[in-house]
């Protein structure tokens, strides 16, 4: 008894050391990173944002995929979704879909999985009840959700956001297994299997009985080795030596790199280099003297100057923001407020920004060098953003002399990152960039509802750190939220709106994009999206792989 149980410890620990060290046949193996920070430790599509990267994608799939690049729901695991009503939408689910394990895919997996969060309130799209009614299955194939109060944009994103669990696994967990469990080896339907995993690498099998194989085409690597790299540096290096296929890091250098090694592929071969991916705020505390005077706020988003960030900072990689944080994506774009813009746009003008400030009475009194607020108080602006964070430490460095030069007292201040979350959230701070809330969607709407997220609480988890208070506001992101996605005038005139209040309160002010970083080698995998041939965005980001990442696994080429 006693060897058995030795010999198995001993297999044990091999099996576990193999994981890390097997090479893997390289042609087959598609290396990639940038989506991961930490050892393997969760699979679970209950907690998406502690996963490991892929196990929404690759492992779970959504109803849908998006794409940003031509504004189109991809239907996935539906194959066709509408509006037969204006409070029900019917999905009718694609024939002959399994599950990892061979169980069949029906229409009672999707009625099992929103159900599911009807039982147990703790997961996270549980409130997706206080505006759904109810789901039938009529058949195996179709479902049919029915609304108490549809809200089309919040659908249309969860549409491709929410993975579809298995019912004849989930059903047999408890509620504890459910909500925390690592959900090791995991049983989807996606493309890709759970092979195994290191403390730096997950590896992912192509699954040879995916369904999609006949409706998009086989993905091209056998094996994904999604890699944990511990810096920029190592992965810019590694880039270099083709030892990483794929990269979702920012990469510093990448401009001047590019003109020596010929095998590093960016989406443009030009400036920007990257797609524009999310945008950077400047938020500010509105609840303290005197950053609750919109006058003062407005008279600071003229004294920031992008271009200068954009530049020194990002080495052209980024674009400045336009004044409404708007991504310029088809998306977004066909929605943008350009009235509202126009009246109440603003730019970088400093000399603008200094008599704005004069207006408002903010006066150097006392002959320091720096405005009093109009009471004769003094007061400085700290610009929160995380330790380590080189970029936007070095941004913040930016945006604090810009003010300065305007005659604010203003300061760049680098917390580490848990002090930093914090204090963002329960609004220690004076002003913070952010980001968190503003990428990519198939709707501005989630942005907005990230930027002026209600009600204001003592603790502000999910955006609207500066706890700007406007009832009107929030009432205009409900109605959009309301308004049914193709009535495209119906809802540009709600943006205008929006807009408007934005841009005349300016409780943020809109930075730059943060791109969607890509580097890709062409040493061995060939035939990567780019401006030239854009048939997928290239993400491999966690709860990202479905508006791009899988479609680039398939277009791959050797
Ligand atoms: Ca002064």
């Amino acid at each position: 008894m006693k060897k058995v149980f030795i010999f198995a410890l001993v297999l044990l620990i091999f099996s576990s050391m193999f994981a890390a060290d097997v090479v893997y046949k390289r042609d087959e193996t598609l290396y990639a990173g940038g989506g991961m920070w930490a050892p393997p430790s969760n699979w679970s599509p209950i907690t998406p944002w502690n996963a490991v990267t892929g196990t929404v994608g690759l492992l779970y799939e959504t109803l849908f995929n998006y794409d940003p690049l031509t504004d189109t729901l991809i239907p996935w695991l539906a194959e066709s979704g509408k509006w037969t009503s204006n409070k029900t939408y019917e999905i009718k689910l694609r024939k002959g879909m399994t599950w990892h394990d061979g169980h069949p895919l029906t229409s009672k997996d999707v009625k099992f999985t929103y159900e599911l969060a009807k039982q147990i309130p703790e997961i996270y799209y549980s409130p997706v009840w206080n505006w759904l009614a109810k789901i039938d299955t009529p058949d195996d194939y179709t479902v049919v959700f029915t609304f108490s109060s549809p809200r089309y944009h919040e659908w249309s994103y969860d549409l491709y956001q929410n993975p579809i669990l298995p019912e004849h696994i989930w059903a047999k967990k408890s509620k504890d297994d459910v909500l925390t469990g690592a959900n090791e080896k995991a049983i989807g339907s996606g493309a890709y299997l759970f092979e195994t995993y290191g403390t730096d690498r997950m590896i992912y099998l192509r699954n040879d009985n995916w369904w999609g194989n006949k409706v998009f085409g086989q993905p091209k690597p056998k094996r994904i080795v999604y890699l944990t790299v511990s810096s920029n540096n190592v992965a810019l290096g590694m880039i270099m030596k083709g030892e990483l296929d794929c990269s979702n890091f920012f990469l510093p250098g990448i401009p001047t790199l590019k003109k020596t090694y010929t095998d590093i592929h960016t989406w443009f071969d030009k400036e920007p280099y990257m797609l524009s991916d999310n945008t950077a705020y400047l938020f500010f505390n509105t609840t303290i003297k005197p950053l609750n005077d919109p006058n003062l706020r407005r008279a600071l988003a003229y004294a920031i100057d992008p271009t200068i960030i954009a530049k020194n900072v990002y080495e052209g990689q980024v674009l400045p923001s336009n004044n409404v944080g708007f991504l310029p994506i088809k998306g977004w774009m066909k929605f943008y407020p350009e009235n509202a813009v126009k009246q109440y746009g603003f730019k970088y003008d400093p000399k603008t920004a200094r008599s704005l400030l004069d207006k408002a009475g903010y006066k150097d009194v006392n002959k320091d060098g720096y405005r009093e607020a109009p009471d004769g108080s003094k007061f400085k602006i700290e610009i929160s953003v995380p330790y380590g964070w080189t970029d936007w430490m070095e941004s913040a460095k930016i945006i604090a002399a810009q003010f300065v030069q305007v005659g604010i007292n203003a300061e760049a201040k680098f917390p580490d990152y848990s002090k930093y979350n914090d204090d963002l959230i329960s609004g220690k701070f004076s002003a913070a960039i952010s980001n968190s809330g503003s990428q990519m969607t198939i709707s501005p709407w989630t942005s907005f509802n990230w930027l002026f997220n209600s009600p204001i609480s003592e603790n502000m988890y999910n955006g609207n750190f500066g706890k700007y208070n406007n009832q009107k506001l929030f009432d205009l992101v409900t109605q959009l939220n309301s308004t049914p996605m193709d009535d495209t005038a119906a809802n540009k005139k709600v943006i205008e709106q929006i807009a408007e209040i934005f841009l005349k309160d300016m409780p943020a002010i809109p930075l730059w994009y943060n791109g969607m970083w890509f580097e890709a080698s062409t040493q061995v995998w060939k035939g990567w999206p780019s401006e030239k041939t854009p048939y997928a965005y290239p993400t491999t980001w966690g709860g990202r792989w479905q508006t791009g990442g899988v479609m680039m696994l398939i277009g791959l080429k050797q």
